[in-house]
């Protein structure tokens, strides 16, 4: 792990983000095409180390290069495009009506940036995660203070020199460390805070940006129940759960956590399952270049202590690959320790349900998830389980394909998070929507001032006649 200074304490972060501040205020960043330069420069910047990134990414979690490219890559490159083609009307002031009582007079919305926002990444997505906010915030007119997970190494050593050597300080800068460098970066009071992370150290995160009233986006996770009702495409659900839960070795925040499935069908979608393990990893998971390694020992060590009860599928690992096979566990107990935290990895609990209202209970038992999927044919089952649960998003009949919408923004409820991002919604995020009005000066009636003419009543009266 590299050092971003010697000295971590807050005073060359309290330096950089003024500098970054004083910038924006100077308008450095004000134009469509201050904006759109740099946003273009950083994809190029991306395009021209595929290679290197991608090369990191394997080094330091086996990311196959499929994944590597479609889930890191191509993402941004897609949010890129879509914010460049939008990205001039956004930045439209928004008119709004002016009452009688301000006429004559204009009101409207005028998008502002905040300044300097930091933003704090998890190891997961290490790209991706970085940044797909980045531009949301220089597409919004601020400049960006980035800070990579340090579990994640080599992408984050890559990523702080190719940053830092192609791009002004003012502008976008990396600042590399562990949880000590993030809190000095905090109390260098940066104007906007967006954390991706966990839900323990996201409560850390907008405690400290508390104390300085800095407003903030808390990207979380928690466990995302994943229901197959009777009536499911039991082929097709199968695929899309374990294409879900398998995807990064199941360090993906919206992978599904756990399955509710109906009692009748739950022997033939553990069959399917099963099927399609087999044929995507030829029978050999853990010396397979297609399955994600686990990030490091520790989580290995974590998760592989996850694997007891009725296992029905999978159990298998490797330490020396750092690898899981994935694996069934069949209704487990709540005390389970599969049960009782976001597993992140590929160990997939399936607890069995007669009534729907049962899975819907299971779901709202537990804390907001971020992400819930229903398999279902039916219309009816697929509107109760929207109507009557909470949770970040929805998506119906696949997993983790919302994710991958322009027009679907992204984010938690509840413990799963606060605020929300990608396409419009990272431009509306990273701006504050300012109210102006304006007003002529030609006509200006004496009833508002002193000595005040009427009483209180006919005021009223008057009043809400010219407001409303
Ligand atoms: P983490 O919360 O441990 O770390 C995230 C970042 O916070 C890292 O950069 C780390 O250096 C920093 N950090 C850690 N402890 C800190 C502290 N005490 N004070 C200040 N900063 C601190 O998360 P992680 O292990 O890197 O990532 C896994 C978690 O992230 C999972 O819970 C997952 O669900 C969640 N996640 C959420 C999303 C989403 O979009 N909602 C995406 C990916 C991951």
């Amino acid at each position: 792990m590299i050092e971003a200074t010697a000295d971590q304490s807050t005073k060359p972060y309290n330096a950089l983000m003024n500098a970054q501040r004083s910038f924006i205020q100077k308008g450095g960043l004000r134009t469509l095409k201050q904006r759109k330069e740099v946003i273009l420069k950083l994809k190029k910047l991306l395009k021209d180390n595929e290679d290197r990134i991608i090369e990191a990414l394997q080094k330091d979690m086996g990311k196959p290069e499929t994944e590597a490219y479609s889930a890191e890559l191509l993402f941004i490159y897609n949010d890129i495009n879509h914010q460049l083609k939008h990205l001039k009307d956004w930045m439209r002031k928004t008119n709004v009506s002016t009452s009688l009582i301000n006429q004559p007079g204009k009101s409207y919305l005028k998008p502002e940036p905040y300044g300097s926002v930091l933003i704090i990444a998890p190891w997961n997505y290490p790209l991706q995660l970085l940044i797909a906010p980045a531009i949301g915030a220089l597409a919004g007119g601020n400049s960006v203070v980035l800070k990579p997970s340090e579990i994640t190494s080599h992408l984050e050593e890559l990523i702080h020199r190719l940053i830092n050597n192609n791009f002004q300080r003012e502008v976008i800068h990396v600042v590399c460390g562990d949880k000590n460098a993030t809190q000095s970066l905090i109390d260098a009071k940066p104007d906007y805070i967006f954390f991706t992370g966990s839900t323990k150290v996201g409560s850390l995160i907008m405690q400290q940006a508390a104390k300085y009233l800095i407003p903030v986006t808390l990207e979380l996770g928690g466990k995302s129940p994943c229901i197959v009702h009777k009536d499911a495409n039991l082929a097709v659900a199968a695929r899309r759960i374990a294409w879900g839960k398998c995807m990064n070795a199941g360090q993906t925040c919206i992978a599904p956590d756990y399955i509710l499935v109906h009692e009748d069908i739950a022997k033939d979608f553990i069959e399917a399952f099963n099927n399609v393990i087999h044929q995507n990893y030829q029978g050999d998971v853990l010396n397979n270049s297609d399955m994600a390694q686990i990030v490091n020992t520790h989580h290995f060590k974590r998760l592989t202590a996850m694997i007891s009860g009725d296992v029905v599928s999978g159990g298998n690992s490797s330490e020396t690959s750092r690898k899981i096979e994935p694996t069934l566990i069949m209704n487990p107990d709540k005390d389970h320790p599969a049960m009782q935290e976001e597993i992140f990895g590929p160990i997939l609990p399936i607890i069995t349900y007669r009534q729907i209202d049962e899975a819907i209970e299971k779901v709202n038992s537990g804390d907001k998830p971020l992400a819930l999927y229903v398999f279902t044919s039916s219309s009816s089952t697929k509107d109760k389980v929207i109507e009557e649960t909470s949770s970040g998003g929805v998506c119906v009949n696949d997993t983790i394909m919302h994710i991958t919408s322009n027009d679907l923004p992204f984010g938690g409820v509840g413990s799963s998070g606060i605020g929300s991002y990608h396409g419009k919604q990272s431009f509306d995020t990273f701006s504050h929507m300012k109210p102006v009005m304006e007003k002529s000066t030609w006509i200006d009636p004496s009833i508002r001032y002193p000595p005040y003419k009427l009483s209180w009543r006919r005021f009223e009266k008057l009043f809400l006649w010219l407001a409303g």
